[in-house]
């Protein structure tokens, strides 16, 4: 008993319906019965746990009452019709709520649902005894029924997806957690077939127009139900995503009807249902009913259909050890405000750079370093890539330019003037007062404009906005260099190198390190730094590693040289004392007596093909 009220309760607040607005669909039936009964009160009334509440009314003000004492909760529980001539000669309403308000007649037929749950009454009410003839009743029991086809009718509407007639997201859900319920830890597999790219989703409807999806979803839908096997349920997650579930049976392999359903789909290509090709990827998921909620199935399939794209393969498996790669970039995304709010979370590291030939240190790039709390230390290379393209790129270069100036500050305070290079995203270019802020931070502490240096990839430069050229041409007025990252690894041509108000341009590590042994390699390094100088830029070959990198560049004229030959990117006291007593650690200007110099620092300069003598600072 205590079960059957709760899954009749289930099935009620599946509906959606309790304390939901009037509606006019409602209040149309039940208008109709009071005119019929000639009665002043009528309603449709939800028997809920603890009350009716009457999703229409007519003559009463109050939209729910107590369920106990109420006649419409002896409807629900007798799952009968109920006439009570006059409440104050009924012993068991005599002393009830209703009687107490003036009701003395009562007449309600319960309103079932298919699956035989009754939700509650439609019922009207008098305030004179009254006796109902067989004919009343009948209509009163016809009117429930129409109250019922209203309920499922808005249940169907909002389980059904309109363009293709299927069943919905909603629906999917629900079915699942039915299907749990009947086999709990039985095992099932979701295909996600998904149509096209939705990454290419945006330009193909500019394209195509809207209505492009309409046809194609409408044919798609129609090609999925024709092929799979018969009493499988499909379910329309989008116009371009479709779902069904397969139980696990012996010999049933998911890669292989993954690829036959997307195979069976690119079909319709050949029969021109529309001038774009589609490009369908199946994703799959294997999991145990009831270990896992609807949400979650989805979530593996959808991850699983990105991975197909990825590697281009068509289907794609979930597998729980690549989703924790997205788990994780997930929470680093998340977790990356606290990290700005957190006094222990970030931190600046520097790593010199040096002037060649004569070694000495001309600046350092301050390079960002994150120690999560659970995930410990977090290489720049993992969360910056995820926060470059989110709305945190902004904090993330306010928090790094900030640090990076006061740290500037404080060396200047005790006479050690060095350029620290930041790296900018170029996002960042797209804000609209980027350059003045970094300007106005840069005066409040009284730096010189030479005393920060921005490091942006080229295709930040190349930016053909507006917006991001006018911060860069503010920057560049005031006086701050501007460095081209990672040159060489864009695609940039001579003719855009040309037109980039930068001063530095930066050699990828990727052709620096393998300078000694790649012959060709040598030959495009080359002709970079004499193109670089041809057009006025300075040039810094980064990752350098070995001492015969070092003096090819020295030799090919390269200006700085950034990499772990020199140092590694060093913590704060660690670079200072770097400073002091390695070899490269001299600056390039004779004002070392601000800075104590260590014994070391009588040390001969570092020479080119010098072997070995170089200080590696700590990472
Ligand atoms: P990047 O700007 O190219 O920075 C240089 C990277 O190369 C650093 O990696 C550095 O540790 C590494 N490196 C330097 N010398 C050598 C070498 O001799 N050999 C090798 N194998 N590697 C060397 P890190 O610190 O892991 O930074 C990775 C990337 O993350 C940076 O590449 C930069 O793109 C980005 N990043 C770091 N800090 C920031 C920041 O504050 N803001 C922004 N927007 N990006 C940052
Ligand atoms: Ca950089
Ligand atoms: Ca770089």
């Amino acid at each position: 008993m205590i079960d059957h009220e709760q899954s009749r309760l289930y099935a009620l607040r599946q509906l959606n319906l309790l304390d939901t607005p009037p509606s006019e669909s409602f209040d149309r039936i039940t208008r109709m019965a009071s005119q019929f009964f000639r009665l002043p009160i009528a309603a449709v009334s939800l028997t809920d746990a603890n009350r009716q509440w009457f999703k229409s009314r007519v003559g009463v003000d109050h939209t729910e009452i107590p369920r106990f004492g109420a006649c419409c909760g002896e409807v629900c529980d007798s799952n009968d019709t109920l006439v009570v001539n006059d409440l104050l000669a009924s012993p068991r309403y005599s002393s009830s709520h209703l009687a107490k308000t003036g009701i003395r007649f009562y007449a309600g037929a319960p309103l079932v649902t298919r699956d035989g749950y009754t939700l509650g009454a439609m019922c009207v009410l008098g305030t004179e005894p009254r006796e109902a003839s067989e004919q009343e009743l009948a209509v009163l029991r016809d009117l429930a029924a129409m109250v019922m086809a209203q309920v499922e009718l808005r249940h169907a509407l909002g389980r059904t997806d309109p363009l293709t007639g299927l069943p919905n997201r909603s629906q999917f859900a629900e079915d699942l957690e039915d299907m749990a319920r009947d086999n709990p830890d039985s095992s099932r597999v979701a295909l996600l077939t998904e149509l096209v790219d939705v990454s290419k989703l945006g330009s193909l409807r500019r394209v195509m127009g809207p209505n492009y999806l309409d046809s194609l979803a409408r044919a798609a839908a129609q090609q999925l139900s024709a092929i799979l096997k018969p009493g499988t349920h499909l379910y329309h997650l989008s116009p371009w995503q479709y779902v069904h579930v397969v139980e696990v049976e012996d010999g049933f392999d998911p890669i292989r009807e993954s690829l036959r359903v997307r195979a069976e789909l690119a079909d319709l290509n050949t029969q021109a249902i529309s001038s774009v090709m589609i490009d369908p990827v199946v994703g799959v998921a294997p999991f145990a009913m009831g270990s896992v909620t609807p949400e979650d199935v989805l979530r593996m399939a959808h991850s699983a259909c990105q991975d197909a794209r990825e590697s281009e393969s068509g289907a794609g498996l979930y597998s729980a050890a690549l989703d924790a790669s997205y788990q994780r970039r997930f929470a680093l995304l998340n977790d990356f405000s606290a990290a700005l709010g957190s006094p222990d979370q970030l931190r600046l590291v520097y790593q010199p750079r040096v002037i060649v030939p004569e070694g000495h240190c001309r600046g350092a790039e301050a390079l960002l370093r994150w120690h999560h709390p659970s995930l410990g230390e977090v290489s720049p290379a993992e969360f910056i890539p995820l926060l470059e393209n989110s709305p945190l790129a902004r904090p993330l270069t306010e928090w790094v330019v900030q640090a990076a100036i006061k740290q500037a500050e404080a060396w200047r305070d005790r006479g050690i003037d060095l350029c620290i290079s930041v790296n900018v995203s170029a996002a960042n270019l797209e804000e609209e007062d980027f350059a003045a802020r970094i300007l106005s931070r840069m005066a409040l502490a009284g730096l010189p404009y030479s005393a920060i240096e921005l490091e942006l990839t080229e295709s930040a430069l190349i930016s053909n906005s507006n917006a991001a050229r006018g911060q860069l041409d503010a920057l560049v007025e005031a006086g701050i260099e501007i460095a081209i990252d990672d040159f060489g690894t864009g695609y940039s041509s001579l003719f855009y190198l040309q037109q980039i108000p930068a001063h530095v341009v930066k050699i990828d590590r990727s052709f620096v390190s393998h300078l000694d042994t790649d012959a060709r390699g040598r030959v495009l390094v080359k002709s970079m730094i004499s193109m670089a100088h041809d057009l006025g830029y300075r040039v810094v070959g980064e990752g350098v590693e070995t001492h015969a990198a070092y003096s090819i560049l020295a030799e090919m004229g390269c200006d700085e040289v950034q990499g772990y030959l020199l140092a590694k990117p060093l913590e704060i006291d660690v670079f200072e004392n770097w400073l002091q007593q390695s070899p490269w650690g001299q600056r390039q200007r004779e004002d070392q007596t601000a800075l104590p110099r260590g014994p070391s620092s009588a040390k001969r300069l570092p020479q080119p093909a010098a072997t070995g003598r170089a200080a590696v600072g700590r990472h």
